[in-house]
């Protein structure tokens, strides 16, 4: 009697948890909601975490704090014990930054009007400008490129010693000239230190600039169209002309007569010690195991100097989605086949470094990466964007098909992709010829990125919850093919 009470119990058992057993990702789908996701996406946006520039300790903080998330959701570490990976980084503590345009006298009686500029709205620092103050005359040299191999050459007869130089952003756009190697802010900085600059004005838009090597000796601001036009008017240009000039192809260069200050306190620190975070689902498969799907985004931001820089969209947000996945895969009894790694990279701001380190370091086990999707700018807006989905329609078209099932995001859609002047960390995997999509966000504005405006209040956590219920189940199937 007891016996078959006992069989019969089983049987019982066994009828309603296999239903809950064969739909458990569709369970587990939803309870991923938008506030948990935020909670994560705030406490990394956080004052606490100083802005989170690698090499700082409120980057430190950050990454500890998401190592301890990995461990609680007991996830394997990756690279030794923490779930830490450590690499040297160089990092500018810019204290304060001054800049000033001094536009010349209209007739001899009269002195220099000095002109004092509004950090945040006028210009920014960078994070790789030299420290000091210079003040000298303004000479505007086009793209700031010298590329003989394109015959191109913005320095060409004109002397740039001592003088601050104006470089705008991006390259020129020759049919049959490929520009791709100077897209890179690094080439304008070397051609203005070869020629013997004081100073730079890169013209681009007045926020903090990210990805450059630090320039020793050379002070710099990123500035937006209202100081361009100050340095054009008097030789009666303004921005949209000298765009419209240099995009046809015509090199143009010219002292502006117009003088600028630029003041710098600070300090640059070499080898500061960061970390990339990385955790892993062991797939369950005994051959498959070795197989794996990368969900990465970077952790870090602009830092703490001359304020704290939130981040929240760049990219707490997507560390935050990466966080929200890894947490929903924890939470899964049968494991998929393959493992899923999830990263999060340090100096992303200043260079790709955390991911460039990572694809060079792989792991030793799993060690065949199949996907890398990236994450980057994921809490601003209404539809998702994956770059990629039309260049590797593996898994993008696993997520249209969920989409279409579960009715979760009303306006999907992809594109192609490639490293070649790419901007976020998709990129070291492609060029190690790992496939990558990398997904953001549209129809939200892109306010207030790289200043002290990207805070937790620009966040709308709803389409975070999509990405992560998307990228979760169309994972899972990916990662059990
Ligand atoms: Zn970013």
């Amino acid at each position: 009697m007891k016996y078959k009470r006992f069989v019969l119990s089983v049987a019982v058992f066994l009828l309603i948890l296999l239903p809950v057993l064969a739909d458990e990702p569709e369970n587990v789908m939803k309870s991923i909601n938008a506030g948990d996701i935020f909670e994560l996406n705030k406490i990394l946006a956080s004052p606490d975490m100083k802005g989170r520039l690698s090499g700082t300790d409120g980057y430190d903080k950050a990454a500890k704090w998401t190592a301890a998330k990995f461990k609680r959701w007991r996830l394997k570490p990756v690279y030794g014990k923490d779930f830490l990976q450590p690499f040297e980084v160089g990092y500018n503590e810019m204290r304060e930054t001054h800049f000033s345009v001094i536009l010349p006298p209209k007739d001899k009686e009269e002195k220099p009007q000095v002109l004092a500029m509004e950090i945040y709205k006028d210009f920014c620092p960078t994070l790789y400008g030299g420290f000091g103050q210079v003040e000298a005359d303004v000479v505007f040299v086009g793209f700031g490129l010298t590329a003989p191999e394109l015959g191109w050459d913005d320095y060409r007869d004109i002397d740039v010693k001592g003088k601050i130089v104006a470089t705008l952003h991006g390259t020129p756009q020759i049919e049959g000239k490929d520009f791709s190697k100077y897209v890179e802010r690094q080439p304008k900085l070397d051609s203005a230190v070869k020629h013997e600059a004081a100073g730079l004005i890169l013209i681009n838009r007045a926020v903090v600039s990210g990805s450059g090597n630090y320039m020793e000796g050379l002070p710099m601001v990123m500035v937006g169209d209202k100081v361009a036009n100050l340095l054009f008017k008097p030789k009666g240009y303004d921005i949209q002309s000298v765009k419209a000039l240099l995009r046809d192809g015509n090199p143009l260069s010219f002292e502006t007569g117009v003088k600028a200050m630029i003041h710098t306190i600070g300090a640059h620190h070499d080898k500061a010690l960061t970390f990339n975070v990385v955790g892993m689902l062991e797939g369950s498969d005994p051959e498959l195991r070795n197989e794996y799907i990368i969900f990465g985004g970077h952790l870090d931001s602009m830092g703490p100097w001359p304020v704290v820089h939130p981040g929240a969209s760049d990219n707490a947000s997507g560390s935050a989605v990466v966080m929200g996945l890894a947490h929903a895969f924890s939470r899964l009894k049968k494991r998929p086949k393959r493992s899923i790694v999830f990263a999060l990279f340090a100096a992303e701001e200043t260079g790709l470094r955390g991911s460039k380190h990572m694809a060079s370091n792989l792991p030793e086990f799993p060690s065949k990466p199949i996907l890398m999707s990236n994450h980057d700018m994921n809490g601003v807006g209404t539809s998702v964007y994956v770059a990629g989905g039309k260049t590797y329609p593996e898994l993008y078209e696993i997520i249209l098909k969920v989409n279409a099932k579960y009715k979760i995001n009303e306006n999907i859609s992809g594109g192609t992709i490639s490293h070649i002047g790419g901007n976020s960390d998709y990129v070291p995997f492609m060029e190690k010829k790992i496939p990558a999509l990398s997904t953001w966000v549209r129809g939200g504005q892109r306010y207030g990125i790289h200043t002290k405006e990207d805070s937790i209040y620009v966040i709308t956590p709803k389409i975070m919850e999509d990405i992560v219920r998307l990228y979760f189940v169309a994972g899972y199937q990916f990662a059990n093919k």
